[in-house]
């Protein structure tokens, strides 16, 4: 009998977890991407990482992170083993075909890193007949594969594109601006060449059949938005 109560109580606990929905949800994120996602000390840190925090308390979910590479964030979270991904992320038409996005968060370009004693790179159709470094599955390596004559090498990580870079294995790397930036100030010997490439929306995204979580995000975001909460982040990360 005792047995029974233990068993129906534990059936009853579930089934009001079950209809609650999880007190948590897990966050896929590349942190090689500062200043939106890097790592420090192992911990996880950046942009992207405060502001998916400071939604999490908007919509009482605690955040469990997850650390994967790039090009395995959609899949994962098609397959559930996701609730959502904020990593610097374009909304692009492409992806939306597979994943809802919330509204936007941050308006970014493509630029490319050369090694500063090159000069016969100033623009994406200039790199025709050039060994150019990409990131694996980044709008980047997109929109470099469309280049004809263009001998595309792709990296797992930016790191590793701007490491090959500097030790000449590709003749230029093309980069969201903001890490790219970054790659420049923490490098000596590096410049920057802009692209005329459209300006790209960053945006959390989350699985097609979560329509309540897409909703309660962008909800948060609104009001961290309203209530100067954005703009702190904004100015702390990028001024
Ligand atoms: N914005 C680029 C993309 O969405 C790169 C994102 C990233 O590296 N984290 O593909």
């Amino acid at each position: 009998m005792k047995k029974l109560i233990v068993l129906c109580g534990m059936i009853l606990m579930c089934a009001f977890t079950f209809a609650k929905g999880s007190k948590s949800i897990y966050v896929g994120t590349n942190p090689e991407f500062f200043p939106f996602e890097y790592l420090e000390n192992g911990e996880m840190k950046g942009f992207d990482v405060e502001l998916m925090e400071k939604i999490g308390e908007k919509i009482g979910k605690e955040i469990k992170w997850k650390d994967m590479a790039f090009d395995g964030l959609l899949p994962a979270l098609q397959s559930n083993k996701l609730d959502v991904i904020i990593a610097g992320m374009t909304a692009t038409d492409d992806r939306k075909k597979f994943v809802n996005f919330s509204q936007a968060y941050y308006t970014s370009t493509q630029k490319i890193l050369v090694n500063e004693e090159t000069n016969d790179i100033d623009s994406l159709e200039s790199m025709k007949g050039k060994s150019v470094g990409v990131i694996l599955g980044y709008t980047g390596d997109v929109a470099v594969s469309k280049i004809e004559g263009v001998d595309v090498k792709r990296y797992n990580g930016a790191g590793e594109g701007v490491m090959a870079l500097k030790a000449k294995k590709v003749d230029a790397v093309v980069l969201d601006s903001e890490p790219a930036k970054n790659y420049i100030k923490k490098n000596t010997g590096l410049k920057l060449i802009d692209t005329d490439l459209d300006k790209e929306e960053y945006a959390i995204a989350v699985s097609k059949d979560n329509n309540e979580l897409t909703e309660e995000i962008d909800g948060a975001l609104e009001e961290l938005m309203e209530d100067g909460t954005y703009d702190e982040l904004m100015e702390k990360y990028f001024n």
